[in-house]
């Protein structure tokens, strides 16, 4: 019966683990997606690049750290050329 009782909690153990390590490797694919279409499909702007609206994209810091944001609207983006969407 020990034996038994034993092998049961291994094998919860190692269901535990591997769940776990499931559970990060999901995280990481959310965080960082695949390139292809979705990639190609965003804009990405830099320093100097003009603006949708004729302004231009410079770089400023902010309370959440250095963005790049256009000198006449409102649009932001994060350093590495990313829009931001403000609500
Ligand atoms: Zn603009």
């Amino acid at each position: 019966m020990g034996y038994v009782l034993t092998t049961a909690i291994g094998v919860l153990v190692v269901a535990i683990v591997a769940g776990a390590m499931f559970v990060r490797k999901e995280n990481r694919t959310t965080e960082a997606p695949p390139g292809g279409a979705l990639r190609r499909a965003i804009r990405r702007v830099a320093a100097g690049d003009r603006c949708r609206c004729g302004g231009t994209v410079r770089s400023t810091s902010s309370q959440s750290g250095d963005l790049l944001g256009c000198t006449a609207c409102n649009r932001w983006w994060t350093m590495d050329g990313r829009r931001i969407i403000q609500r």
